[in-house]
């Protein structure tokens, strides 16, 4: 029996096969059971913040479940509050915010989802997000994402969420006084790294104020220093009613969270939300030293310099199937002429290196915050081989096809 044969029974078929089993990593580095080294760069889609193994992950995960890892929200503990305040300060809510943790991306946008509701009442049933937008698949988030091929096997979705499209002009014509929460997905991870037109969020934040509307940011993937800033939205210098993070902030530890701001951080009242393991004391602990060494380490700058050091790398490899970069700091989307993205995830595990295709037409590299000019210059080196290799299969299939 292989492994193949033990997932293949074994696992819920919502995914399909996997296509390696890693046993170890270090830093940007996996390695599988056969030893065969590989160059991460998908760093479990941008969750491994600081990499594989990082001793300050592991010492945190090992001191913290030593001391005491979980008491239920009934009882607070110090890493919870010391993380809560991490947040605040670090996404700039001043005093007023706060915070509610959940154990996923996901559950964090169930809660902002609640809060959009209690924010509504009956005056205002309307909820709109952004077509190809993804916030998740639950059943509340899978209403909020704007992907129909995700919804359909699931209807009916819970109602009064709207989808329009990514423009200013969209968001004009479709708002009004019954919108209680405008989503939005700074740059739409899943749809190929499709960042918002510039000016979006500053004008998106002028209409959902002029309509009493909250406007929430889901900075799951944006977030934690990815882009180059903390968080997206701080890019371009507006205040939001509400975000979401999780990925990133744990490094590799399930944990998400919903940051308020002003007003809206007095919507939950007792009894309207709650989860048993959001905001353990391991889980923020984990968080919250991640956190630290992203600050310590100056990673969000780092985001930023290597990110611009990787797209300027990738634009100058000499191939016919690169079709320029979109995203900013780590969270880089390739775009490509043909639709090949999956055949070279598969050539890039043959060469050892691990990336990722949201689409059929796009590669998308988040990589640990940590990488430097030996990781940078080996993708280059590794993904140069993997383009080789795919345009020598095009060129053959297209030489080899028979003229109708
Ligand atoms: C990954 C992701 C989610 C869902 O997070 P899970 O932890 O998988 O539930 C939601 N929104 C965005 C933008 C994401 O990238």
């Amino acid at each position: 029996m292989t492994w193949q044969d033990d997932a293949g029974r074994d696992l819920v078929k919502s995914f399909g096969a996997r296509m390696q089993m890693f046993v170890r990593g270090e830093g940007s580095y996996l390695w599988d059971a056969d030893g065969k080294r590989y160059l991460d760069f998908l760093a479990g889609i941008a969750v491994d913040s600081l990499g594989h193994a990082h001793p300050v992950f592991v010492d945190a995960i090992a001191a913290q479940a030593a001391t005491l890892a979980h008491v239920s929200n009934y009882f607070a503990t110090p890493p919870q509050l010391a993380l809560a305040a991490t947040l605040k300060r670090l996404a700039g809510t001043g005093d007023e915010g706060r915070v509610y943790f959940g154990n996923s991306g996901a559950e964090a946008n169930e809660a902002a989802f609640k809060l959009a509701r209690l924010h509504g009442g009956a005056e205002r049933p309307r909820i709109l997000a952004l077509t190809d937008a993804f916030h998740g698949r639950t059943m509340g988030t899978l209403a909020l994402t704007g992907k129909p091929y995700m919804q359909e096997p699931f209807l009916p979705m819970t109602p009064g969420v709207e989808f329009i499209d990514s423009t200013v002009d969209a968001l004009e014509a479709a708002i009004d006084d019954r919108v209680a929460a405008l989503f939005v997905e700074p740059v739409k991870g899943e749809a190929g790294v499709i960042p918002l037109p510039e000016g979006y969020l500053a004008a998106a934040r002028e209409l959902t104020e002029r309509h009493g509307a909250l406007l929430i940011i889901d900075e799951i993937q944006t977030g934690a220093g990815r882009t180059g800033e903390w968080f997206a939205f701080q890019h371009e210098g507006v205040t939001p009613d509400a975000i979401t993070v999780a990925k990133g902030i744990g490094g590799g530890f399930p944990i998400g969270a919903l940051i308020t701001f002003g007003a809206a951080s007095e919507l939950f009242y007792p009894g309207t939300h709650g989860s048993t393991f959001g905001g353990n004391a391991l889980g923020t602990a984990v968080a919250g030293a991640v956190l630290g060494e992203i600050e310590r380490a100056e990673l969000v700058r780092n985001a930023a310099e290597r990110g611009a050091q990787l797209r300027a790398a990738i634009e100058g490899i000499d191939s016919d199937l690169i079709d320029g970069c979109r995203g900013s700091g780590l969270l880089i989307g390739i775009g490509l002429t043909h639709p090949v993205s999956k055949a070279l995830v598969a050539a890039a595990q043959e060469h050892g290196l691990v990336i990722n295709a949201p689409n059929d037409e796009t590669i998308r590299l988040v990589p640990a915050l940590t990488i430097g000019d030996v990781e940078i210059d080996e993708f280059v080196e590794l993904f140069t081989a993997t383009l080789r290799t795919v345009e020598d299969a095009l060129v053959l299939d297209a030489s080899t096809e028979v003229p109708a």
